[in-house]
């Protein structure tokens, strides 16, 4: 018996619904995709409720899901995602928040949120703070893109359950304070980490710079959603398989990150609506020949919906469909292939919505329902019937001679 390798393909946010001004079509319904339809027809289809029915996925929670983990147990908040992301280490034990850098006065009001939207100079700004020692506590500290940074504590006795330093408006930023007994120490470093930041980043070149220029200094940094990641084991030891990820877009690889994948940067994948499509199929087919599990996530269809345009997106299942074609066209034998959504998007609310994805699998001489387009109508007729997320890694991994036999 061949152990098969698996191709996860996760069209982020593509599965929508219905729109009145086109024909009652949804955008997948709408669009012109032979080689999905082809993946449909050639395998087993079926919807999916991400997390669980009635549930609204946010990408972290979901992908967690698609991935096997149960992420009621697993996801503490997203800090240790978007730290992953950014390229820090995140270990047991560390807390980890996104931050912004921000402007507040000498009373520690808030005046910009983002700072201006600083675009240079974060990377200076960060090199001064990362490294500071608070109470036996490292902070490592990372800009992200623009006004964005991370916050990594490191050292015993941490935990995460502390409230955000960010108000999330325009008021005073707030004291830290410990949601649990054990988080005092937490919150303590987090509040002197915010309180000696404002000291560094006042006097700081670059931002006595951007007062000459009549810009707001990025004077404070706001660390929100902490998270720690103590039971995360990683993937490729669950499922015995040597796992690696094509994603462009920064939550999406942190989390691939955290579970243990290798997220090589792929020259051209965005993350935006102008990702390099063959540049993620080439990736895709490379990292299979040295991986038994590779997953691909393609971010443009929820970029679409959430500007809440519908011609867009149908030009992405477009987009996809051509890379999707370009993997199938050179895939190589005993792969299974199978093509899902992290949630649905619809292009009519412009937001995450509780309705379950189409799901496809095909390949590995497995069996065929009698599905043949690949869309959210047609996909609850197949013979997956309707699954949650935490069983397409078990279902995945059947098809693929790689479950284990429980008794003799
Ligand atoms: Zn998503
Ligand atoms: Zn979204």
């Amino acid at each position: 018996m061949t152990e098969k390798k698996i191709l996860l393909i996760v069209c982020d946010g593509l599965s929508d619904r219905p729109a009145k001004e086109f024909d009652m079509k949804t955008p997948l319904q709408a669009a012109r995709k032979p080689a999905m339809d082809a993946l449909a027809r050639h395998g087993m289809n079926g919807v999916m409720d991400v997390i669980a029915p009635g549930v609204v996925p946010g990408s972290d929670t979901a992908h967690l899901a698609l991935f096997g983990y149960d992420p009621y147990k697993v996801y503490t908040g997203r800090g240790p995602i978007e730290a992953a992301g950014a390229g820090i280490a995140v270990l047991k034990g560390d807390v980890a928040f996104r931050c912004n850098f921000a402007t507040v006065d000498k009373s520690m009001k808030i005046k910009d949120r983002r700072a201006g939207r600083i675009k240079a100079g974060t990377s200076e700004l960060a090199q001064a703070l990362t490294g500071m020692s608070i109470d036996g506590v490292t902070a490592v500290f990372k800009e992200g893109s623009e006004h964005r940074a991370v916050l990594v504590l490191k050292g015993a006795g941490l935990d995460h359950r502390v409230s955000d330093v960010d108000p999330h408006n325009d008021g005073k930023i707030r004291q830290s304070t410990p949601l649990a007994p054990k988080a005092k120490k937490t919150a303590d470093v987090l509040n002197e980490f915010v309180r000696r930041s404002f000291d560094i980043l006042s006097d700081h070149p670059v931002n006595k710079d951007r007062v000459k220029k009549g810009l707001p200094p990025a004077n404070i940094v706001l660390p929100r959603g902490a998270g720690s990641i103590n039971e995360l084991e990683p993937m490729g030891v669950r499922i015995g398989m040597k796992c690696a990820a094509v994603a462009g877009v920064t939550l999406v690889k942190g989390i691939c990150r955290l579970v243990g994948m290798d997220v090589p940067d792929v020259q051209g994948a965005t993350g935006g609506l102008d990702t390099d499509y063959k540049a993620k199929a080439e990736a895709a087919l490379g990292l299979l020949k040295t991986n038994d599990f590779v997953f691909v996530n393609v971010k443009a269809g929820d970029v679409a919906s959430h500007d809440g345009d519908f011609r867009m997106k149908v030009r992405v299942v477009e987009s996809i469909d051509m890379m999707l074609g370009m993997i199938l066209k050179d895939l190589p034998d005993h792969v299974i292939v199978a093509l899902t959504c992290d949630h649905s998007t619809p292009v009519s609310i412009k937001e995450h919505s509780a309705d379950p994805v189409p799901l496809a699998i095909s390949g590995g001489g497995g069996r065929v329902d009698g599905v043949k387009d690949f869309d959210e109508i047609s996909a609850a007729t197949g013979a997956l019937g309707r699954i949650r997320g935490t069983d397409l890694m078990p279902i995945m991994l059947g098809m693929a001679d790689r479950a284990k036999k429980f008794g003799s």
